[in-house]
Order: structure tokens, then sequence, then C-alpha cells
């Protein structure tokens, strides 16, 4: 690596490892059903930073294009969520739970609110946001969006 990692994470069998080059700007838990489904947990928490801080530095994630407008990277050996990144806008997500050490990155905002359980209490006083409730072009994008994502349920 050219660069020293800040923070470095990986998946669950260790065939896929990353180092990230700058401490995440925002960290998130996100309740919509895409993210459900893609970590089989109640919701994705999730730190973004810039696509050029990340780097992969054993094996390489394979995607799945969720939807038109995103993609979701995991494991392709054991299946952990590593990453969710919009096509457009030069950041990528890593999920919380696969950083080496998950403790600093604490999340300060809920999104995808529509789809929060029920059963989940919230008691964190941390900004609550629905889907498509961010800038303008990115709620454009989300309105218009084709969802890949197996719609059964
Ligand atoms: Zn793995
Ligand atoms: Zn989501």
């Amino acid at each position: 690596m050219a660069r020293a990692a800040v923070l470095t994470g990986g998946c669950q069998c260790g065939a896929v490892r990353y180092g990230l080059h700058a401490r995440p700007e925002e960290a998130s838990f996100c309740h919509c059903r895409m993210c459900q489904r893609a970590t089989g947990g109640a919701f994705a928490a999730l730190a973004c930073l810039r696509n050029a801080d990340l780097e992969w530095t054993k094996g390489a994630p394979t995607l799945f294009e969720s939807s038109s407008i995103a993609k979701r990277g995991f494991c392709p050996s054991c299946g952990t969520p590593l990453t969710f990144a919009y096509n457009t806008g030069g950041h990528i997500n890593v999920t919380i739970g696969s950083l080496d050490d998950p403790e600093g990155e604490s999340p300060s905002i809920h999104y995808g609110m529509e789809s929060k359980r029920s059963w989940l209490k919230l008691c964190d006083g941390w900004e609550e946001q629905q889907t498509g409730d961010c800038h303008d072009e990115r709620a454009r994008e989300i309105k218009s969006m084709t969802v890949r994502q197996d719609q059964t349920r």
C-alpha cells in the first residue's frame, strides 16, 4: 500500500480485506427493505467515505446491482456484506460491522425509516429520515430507480 490505512476491515472468512485512508465522514443505520434484505438483519450499519479513500488490500468484493442507481459489495467466499454505494457522487459506504474496530464509528442518523421494524425501539435521539429525504439530485434518482431486489415480499 502506498498510503498507511487509518482503519482496516474485512469479511468473516478473511478472503477480502480493505484499508481506509481517511476516517468515515458520517455513519448511519439504514432501515430500508433493501438494506434489511442485503444484510439479513433489521438494518444496515454503514460508514460513508470518499471512494478514493477505500483500498482493497486482499481479494475484492463481488458486486450486486440492487437497483439501477446503487451496488452492494460482498465477499464471494463467505457472503459478508461489505459495501453499499450509489453509482454517482464519489462516495462509498462500508459496513461498520466489517471494520476491525467498529467501536469508533458511531452512527448519528437513522435512514430508511419508512421500513423500520415496529419491534425495534429507538431511544438514541438521532436524526430520522425516510428514503429519498436527501439532496435534490439523489432524491430524483431514488424516485426513478429500478429496484432489482426480489419483490416477492
Ligand atoms: Zn469472506
Ligand atoms: Zn438502505
